[in-house]
């Protein structure tokens, strides 16, 4: 994620950006196919399947959605409940919304609060009916008994619901010929330490944890309505549109009124911009497919057939989510351009930190963030030379660690600690990303090197701190230890 755009570099920065800008050629024409390469068809090997049909009722504001789940007890330990998460539930009351925080709201709820949750018509395991309750206080989590499952058996949920969709200027809400679904399929939680991961909606970063999957999603939409979505979609009737995402932690989806496409390929890789006009588009497929292409050789091959760009309706830079990524509508004009790129290129670089190599984003935040942050700064240094990169890190990692913050927050700080965006920017991306340029100086091959070695070994996994710290450790040959804490947990 990254933030509202007052938050961003000062503006003496734009003429370095774009003093330095490409040109590129579009390819127009394409027919969209696609097709799985043979890393993403090894990792989607005996994964959780899930098979969902979505319906928009754009009258009533809703998502009908009937989801099968082919689950797999992957945790190595014998189950005898299972949890299902549904973050819309947050959006039932002001109280437990993420888009209440008073910095946003006004933003966010720009007609005044709109509820949101998911009405539960049917949850059945391996065919029977089952009671469920929700197991947290905002409702995201919904649990239930079932006959022991042993380890790597499978069984298969099905739930059926219907999604009020709030009138939120959010990643999960709609707003004038846009919705933007984030986190609205529901996921199977994360089992981690013995039990299920049943964290709270909380309003700064992102407290998303979930293992990679595969998606077969059906998407009706009304006549005049596209979907964008992690799983490209292809329209396969009227108002049909249905696509496939291997070994996602996740899927996303946008739908447009009226939405305007423009697409390039890189390789085998189909990118997509989505946006309310043609230019905005293609604006954002320039940057998208300059990020994609740094990362690329920086980190590693990109494994998505498909990546999607989508303007979004809310006050935030950016959202990412697998092989696709939200951006904040605001930076589309044509003075915010070069913020555009900078959020376009954080964004992309989620794709290996986040959407690739999974970690705790809610209680290891700057595991994702802080190497986003450092990948952007990498990627102003590759197409725009030294001094545009000296300058941008002076601003986005050299002055936050001499930032006042309120209280005792560290970079390695969970997310449930912030209350402001200024004091998670600021400690958990400028100095998080200070911790990754200080590594520059003493691992082999600098920093990059390492994350290329970090992405090849983790790839649709999971690491905790302490997995990243020990393969940090196996990398260099020395103890990383010191210098993480110095720069994780050091109050300043
Ligand atoms: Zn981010």
């Amino acid at each position: 994620m990254v933030f509202p755009r007052r938050f961003w570099i000062p503006a003496l920065l734009s003429a370095l950006l774009l003093a330095g800008a490409a040109v590129f050629l579009l390819t127009r024409g394409d027919d969209g196919t696609v097709k799985p390469g043979d890393a993403l068809l090894t990792a989607s090997q005996g994964l959780t399947e899930y098979r969902a049909t979505l319906r928009m009722d754009p009258e009533a504001g809703t998502l009908a959605i009937s989801e099968t789940v082919d689950y797999v007890n992957a945790t190595g330990e014998s189950l005898n409940d299972l949890s299902l998460r549904l973050w819309i539930n947050a959006f039932k009351k002001e109280e437990t919304s993420p888009a209440s925080l008073e910095e946003i709201y006004d933003a966010c709820y720009f007609a005044g609060f709109s509820p949101g949750g998911m009405t539960v018509y049917d949850v059945l395991w391996n065919g029977e009916r089952v009671d469920f309750a929700f197991s947290n206080e905002d409702e995201t989590a919904l649990r239930f008994a079932i006959p022991t499952l042993l380890p790597g058996e499978r069984g298969t949920l099905l739930f059926r619901g219907v999604a009020q969709i709030p009138q939120c200027a959010y990643r999960t809400g709609r707003t004038e010929g846009i919705w933007q679904l984030g986190n609205v399929i529901p996921l199977m939680a994360h089992w981690e330490n013995g039990e299920w991961r049943q964290d709270a909606y909380a309003p700064i970063g992102d407290p998303f944890v979930s293992d990679c999957a595969n998606f077969d999603l059906s998407v009706y939409v009304p006549e005049g309505w596209t979907p964008a979505c992690s799983a490209p979609l292809k329209k396969k009737a009227d108002g049909l549109w249905q696509g496939t995402i291997l070994a996602a932690r996740d899927a996303a989806l946008c739908l447009y009124e009226n939405g305007k496409t423009a697409k390039a390929r890189l390789g085998d890789t189909l990118i997509l911009s989505y946006a309310a006009g043609e230019e905005e588009a293609r604006a954002a497929l320039k940057y998208g497919k300059k990020a994609l292409e740094t990362f690329s050789s920086l980190y590693g091959p990109y494994p998505y057939p498909v990546y999607t760009l989508c303007q979004t309706d809310f006050p935030f830079g950016g959202m990412e989510y697998p092989a696709l990524s939200m951006i904040g509508k605001s930076l589309y004009a044509g003075d915010k351009r070069e913020t555009l790129e900078l959020t376009v290129a954080h964004e992309t670089a989620h794709q290996w930190f986040y959407a690739l190599v999974g970690s705790d984003q809610a209680l290891s935040p700057w595991q994702d963030e802080a190497l986003c942050e450092y990948a952007m700064l990498r990627y102003v240094q590759k197409r725009y030379g030294q001094s545009s990169f000296d300058t941008l890190k002076y601003y986005r990692a050299d002055a936050p660690m001499a930032e006042g913050v309120s209280g005792s927050l560290t970079p390695g700080s969970p997310i449930s600690y912030f209350s402001n965006f200024t004091d998670y920017r600021t400690v958990v991306y400028g100095r998080g990303a200070a911790l990754l340029l200080a590594l520059d100086e003493f691992l082999p091959g600098g920093t990059d090197a390492f994350l290329k070695a970090y992405v090849q070994a983790f790839s649709f996994g999971y690491v905790t701190r302490a997995r990243f710290e020990a393969f940090l450790n196996r990398y260099s040959g020395l103890d990383a230890g010191p210098l993480l804490l110095d720069y994780l947990d050091t109050v300043m």
